[in-house]
């Protein structure tokens, strides 16, 4: 797509730390990154969010994740990795181009993503199992 900043990454028009590449996935180094080694795996094809990727692409996107967390393991000494997507605005997504984040964690690293958050929901669990039953 023309205008999208990662289009114009994976065309080369804009310059990125690429870590690897094939014809499905392209992976960059996040320019402003939350920590060492923050990576970003990105389908070629435009889409805007995983909910509009083909199950092919998705199946490509979380298994070079997976690529990537192994060597972020290795090469960093990192203890775990987080693996995030934002779908939306609403949930944070600031590039409308699909892209998976993997984010090399350590302990006491003090990051904090969806840990601690109060709802206030857990009394509702149950009505949302009847109204979120995908079968
Ligand atoms: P989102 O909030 O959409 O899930 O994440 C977008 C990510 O893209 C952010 O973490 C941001 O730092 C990263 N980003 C934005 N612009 C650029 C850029 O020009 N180059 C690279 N490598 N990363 C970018
Ligand atoms: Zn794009």
């Amino acid at each position: 797509m023309k205008d999208c900043l990662f289009c114009k990454i994976i065309k080369k028009e804009i310059p990125s730390e690429i870590i690897y590449e094939d014809e499905a996935v392209v992976v960059f180094l996040d320019i402003n990154p939350v920590n060492k080694g923050h990576a970003l795996v990105v389908p070629k094809k435009h889409f805007e969010t995983s909910l509009d990727l083909p199950d092919s692409i998705l199946c490509d996107v979380i298994q070079i994740a997976k690529r990537v967390a192994m060597k972020q393991m290795k090469e960093l000494k990192c203890g775990g990795v987080n693996y995030i997507m934002n779908n939306f605005k609403a949930a944070g997504q600031e590039v409308p181009h699909a892209h998976l984040h993997v984010i090399p964690r350590f302990d006491e690293d003090d990051l904090v993503f969806l840990q601690g958050n109060k709802s206030g929901y857990e009394d509702d669990i149950g009505e949302f199992r009847e109204k979120l039953n995908i079968v």
